[in-house]
């Protein structure tokens, strides 16, 4: 079919399109209405239906294809391989969904996820969805603090967790982290259930913590019957950065995510039952929601989840992954394909790739360089994908499943079926002609898939969203271009999130951090284009006290110490690349942060408009500042 024609029918008849591509799921009960928008931009998808994700991804496949592979978990950071038929995953699926139910955990209940890339998290995922709890998985990079935000937010009945990550084949301690984020939060959580990977010593909370191996023994043969739900209940949340220091818990449902996945693995990634998908994300992002967990499993595919680094023990691990699993669909992050060009060739020319059809990129924007190399290394397609955690599945690509439409170099591709986008000027709101910069955003409905809300806060999402322009648009708080083809280019964030290895994260989040060491009175942090990251995150503090800045030792071990108050708090993740100190902060007269002036300079760009700027004299100890 003509994709053109396919596009325009999704955003002219929605409920016909959608109503078509709910097939593709298995519903208990049908469904009375495909689309309810009586309440802009709050979006109902196949109301009054029932079903259930993990019944979708599990069990379905579990009765058609119940010996083929479901869940591949690999490790290298432990040396471990283990493949779980769609049989043995409905059965540790069961079991966990036992657990939790034994330790309180009911319909609508919350579950903190706080895990490694380890099978038991994705058991976990599945379990809640099978009980219609709502899990929230945290990525294991985050810190106490982090965690601590997440917790009072979601308050959650359980946390899932584990005695530690393994990095590097060092192992990443997580237990401390949660007792300090538990601790530091006001919600309790009523247990703790832990897996111990005997990677490090954990001590027990009586009557809290709970030893998941002991549990799980006593639930061996738990058959826990799937919960129904209509299909607006919740799912999950995935806490996200914004511009303020909270972030946001996207908050998603239940049938409309089932049906955006299945639709996109069949149009997007063109994934059949019985292939091997392997995204090289985390759970802890929602690549690894939608893309490592639900969608492959859904199309009844097996799906990897990797413990490890890409170039550990040598570059050429993701490759023998794929020749031994006859891996057909990869997804990955433009960082990791650089990391991957700085190492000697021959590593990919040592394996069988033969089974590889395209590998799928996103979470950034993917450099020419970047594309073009991994294209002529692997002879398959590149396709790049952007989207965001709000939306779930991608915004914009390509979908070789309805027509092979070409991909351009530096464009993630056209607006994908039912996302009705468009560039707006960020001053006037009027829609942008061909190649002239603006706003991307997308006009309600929003499809199957998206965001219902933020957690908690109808009111911010409508805030934060939908009010940006006179006119109610989705923002996606990207720039981007259109050329004269309907190719879309994404030229970066108009707020203050940062892009750190295809990582989101909140400059506010890491500035409120670093404001707490004792000695930092105020501190601006921006996004600097970086060679391999994308960007890093670059502070620039004022002091209290600047004494100890004045020497460049004393300078260097300040910027330690910030450094460790945000890898404390925040995580590793979060950690500033270098840390300034400066007297002055480049200001409006009315006191706003010039971020993007401050990054400018930094980029050895001009700093713009400087005519709202309360010192100019700010601008040069900027200058000054990366000098030293
Ligand atoms: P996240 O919510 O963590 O997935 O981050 C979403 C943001 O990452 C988007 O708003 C973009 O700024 C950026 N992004 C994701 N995918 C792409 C892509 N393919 N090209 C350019 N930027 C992207």
């Amino acid at each position: 079919m003509n994709f053109a024609d396919f596009y325009k029918n999704s955003i002219e008849n929605p409920q016909a399109f959608w109503d078509n591509e709910a097939k593709l799921i298995d519903w208990k009960e049908p469904y009375k209405q495909v689309l309810d928008y009586s309440k802009p931009p709050f979006t109902k998808w196949f109301v009054g239906g029932k079903t259930n994700l993990c019944h979708n991804a599990v069990d379905r496949w579990a009765d058609k294809q119940g010996d083929k592979p479901a869940l591949i978990a690999i490790s290298t950071e432990t040396d471990s391989e283990k493949v779980y038929s769609f049989k043995e995953l409905q059965s540790e699926v069961m079991r966990t969904a036992a657990m939790m139910q034994s330790l309180g955990v009911g319909k609508g209940d919350r579950v903190l996820i706080y895990m490694p890339m380890i099978a038991e998290a994705a058991f976990a995922m599945l379990a809640c969805a099978r009980i219609g709890a709502v899990h929230s998985v945290v990525f294991g990079g985050f810190a106490s603090n982090s965690l601590a935000t997440r917790i009072d937010d979601a308050k959650p009945k359980l946390i899932v967790s584990a005695d530690a990550g393994s990095r590097g084949g060092k192992a990443v301690p997580y237990k401390p982290l949660l007792d300090e984020a538990i601790n530091l939060a006001e919600h309790k959580p009523a247990h703790v259930l832990l897996v111990n990977r005997g990677l490090v010593p954990m001590d027990l909370v009586a009557g809290r913590d709970v030893d998941y191996a002991t549990l799980r023994e006593q639930n061996l043969k738990a058959e826990v019957p799937v919960e129904w739900l209509e299909s607006n209940e919740m799912s999950y949340i995935l806490y996200t950065s914004g511009t303020t220091g909270k972030p946001k818990g996207v908050q998603r449902d239940v049938g409309g995510y089932a049906v955006a996945l299945a639709a996109s693995m069949k149009y997007i990634f063109c994934g059949n039952p019985g292939e091997t998908y392997f995204s090289t994300s985390d759970i802890g992002w929602v690549v690894g929601h939608s893309y490592i967990v639900y969608g492959p499993l859904i199309a009844g595919m097996a799906t990897i989840m990797y413990e490890g680094l890409p170039i550990r023990p040598d570059a050429g691990i993701w490759w023998s992954i794929v020749e031994k699993y006859k891996v057909t669909r990869m997804f990955s992050a433009p960082t990791a394909v650089r990391v991957l060009k700085k190492q000697p060739p021959e590593f990919m020319k040592k394996y069988d790739l033969s089974s590889l059809k395209a590998l799928y990129l996103a979470g950034e924007p993917l450099d020419e360089p970047t594309s073009q190399w991994i294209s002529s290394e692997l002879g398959v397609p590149i396709i790049d994908n952007y989207w965001q955690t709000e939306t779930g599945w991608p915004i914009m690509s390509v979908a070789r499943g309805v027509e092979n439409t070409p991909t351009r170099l530096g464009s993630p591709g056209v607006p994908m079926y039912g996302y009705n986008v468009k560039i707006l000027n960020e001053s006037t709101g009027e829609e942008c002609g061909a190649n002239e910069k603006g706003v991307v955003v997308i006009g309600g409905p929003l499809p199957p898939g998206c965001m219902q809300t933020v957690f908690g806060d109808d009111e911010r999402f409508v805030k934060t969203y939908w009010s940006n322009f006179k006119q109610p648009m989705y923002s996606t708080f990207d720039w981007g271009i259109r050329d004269n083809e309907g190719y879309y280019f994404i030229l970066g964030r108009t707020d203050d999130v940062i892009n750190v290895a295809g990582h989101r994260l909140g400059t506010r989040e890491i500035e409120e951090s670093i404001s707490s060491h004792p000695n930092v009175s105020e501190v601006a942090v921006v996004g600097v284009e970086d060679k391999l990251k994308g960007q890093v995150a670059v502070a620039f503090a004022i002091l209290k006290n600047a004494e100890p800045a004045s020497t460049p030792d004393g300078r260097k071990a300040l910027e330690a110490e910030v450094m460790a108050v945000v890898d404390k708090q925040l995580g590793a993740v979060a950690r500033p690349a270098r840390v300034h100190f400066v007297s002055l902060l480049p200001k409006t007269r009315s006191g706003k942060l010039l971020r993007r002036s401050i990054q400018a300079i930094c980029e050895g760009r001009d700093p713009g408009d400087l005519t709202t700027i309360e010192d100019p004299t700010s601008l040069q100890q900027i200058k000054t500042a990366l000098t030293v």
